[in-house]
């Protein structure tokens, strides 16, 4: 069978397999048709050869952790042949650490966790798939394609559930919401808002394309330009472009009480001038709470499946700018002006 595989650490060594063995029944009872993955910023820093490690003993990866793939049969009779689903990344560490052993495998406290098709496991990217049913998540039949977005959408949830516990250590009703970053993490993470009745403001970079629309047709307000300059003093804010001026600049405009989820990864080694007093001192008098966020336990897929079926299907369908056959991974492993995200389709 097809997949797309990698050798870690090697630049620009992505290739299509036309002989991957079939999924080892030690991967989990439930052998999985592949339909699609989700490409990000994760599977190009993989293929620049920057981040990912094989499976012990092995050369290559499987890449893909965005999946999406219809059930062929599960020896354990948990789920049906035709059902929908998705397959978390993450799997706990061996020893396990404390978080691990509850299930809260996003927080692992000793980094020993497995990740499918980033660390040590294999990933979607492949005709046919193997995983255990506590690790199988079921999509919303009607979502079809569009549940290839449950996996970034776990992350939001991830991201949101964690701000509403930090919320509750005192009495909270939040109003306004500013999310940075109009990408596939920025939009979700305004979904996930505006679905919580929030008044959502999206700032990012670009003018024109689909993001403003994209971003209006939510029931959000799109900003550009100078952050500053849109007036705003959000009870949450969340980054979503790990730009270090714009984590300054939101330091600067969040409201007394709030909290901001810093979810994007930033490259480093850029230095910026800050007033690390001032800004020490507006954190105490503000009672400010700043966090960072990643990943996502079966709580977080479960929360995310449910807030994509309530979605507008139309809307998540204009968020898939791009659809591109197995077969030409290159062009869809390549990210274009106008694209918001990015799917692998793996039937063709
Ligand atoms: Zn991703
Ligand atoms: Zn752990």
């Amino acid at each position: 069978m097809r997949g797309l595989i990698v050798t870690p650490s090697v630049p620009d060594s992505a290739r299509l397999a036309e002989d991957l063995p079939e999924p080892d029944p030690a991967e989990g009872s439930v052998l999985v048709e592949g339909l699609a993955v989700g490409v990000c910023g994760t599977d190009r820093d993989i293929v620049a050869g920057h981040y990912g490690s094989a499976p012990p003993g092995a050369r290559d990866l499987v890449l893909g952790h965005e999946s999406l793939g219809r059930v062929i049969a599960d020896d354990a009779g948990v789920l049906a042949p035709g059902e929908l689903i998705a397959g978390i990344v993450r799997r706990p560490d061996p020893v396990p650490c404390p978080n691990c052993a509850v299930g809260e495998w996003d927080m692992c406290r000793n980094g020993r966790y497995v990740e499918c098709g980033i660390k040590q496991r294999h990933g979607f990217a492949r005709q046919r798939w193997r995983v255990e049913p506590d690790f199988a998540v079921r999509i919303d039949p009607g979502l079809g394609l569009l549940g290839v977005l449950l996996e970034p959408a776990s992350v939001l949830a991830k991201a949101w559930d964690h701000i509403e516990r930090i919320g509750t250590r005192a009495r909270w009703e939040p109003a306004i919401a500013l999310v940075t970053g109009a990408g596939p993490v920025g939009l979700l993470a305004a979904l996930l808002s505006v679905q919580r009745g929030l008044d959502t403001h999206v700032f990012d970079r670009v003018a024109d394309g689909v993001k403003p629309d994209l971003v209006r047709h939510l029931g959000a307000t799109y900003h550009t330009g100078q952050l500053r300059d849109a007036g705003l003093s959000p009870d949450v804010v969340l980054e979503c472009t790990g730009a270090d001026s714009l984590i300054v600049e939101v330091l600067d405009i969040v409201a007394p009480g709030g909290t901001i989820c810093l979810t994007g990864v930033s490259a480093g080694g850029r230095r910026l001038a800050v007033d690390v007093g001032q800004t020490n001192r507006d954190i105490v008098l503000e009672n400010n709470v700043i966090f960072g966020s990643v990943n996502a336990n079966r709580r977080h897929w479960a929360a995310a499946a449910d807030a994509l079926a309530r979605a507008d299907r139309a809307w998540l369908a204009s968020m898939v700018t791009r659809r591109t056959p197995l077969t030409r991974f290159g062009e869809a492993l390549h990210k274009g002006d106008n694209d918001v995200k990015v799917v692998l389709d793996l039937t063709t």
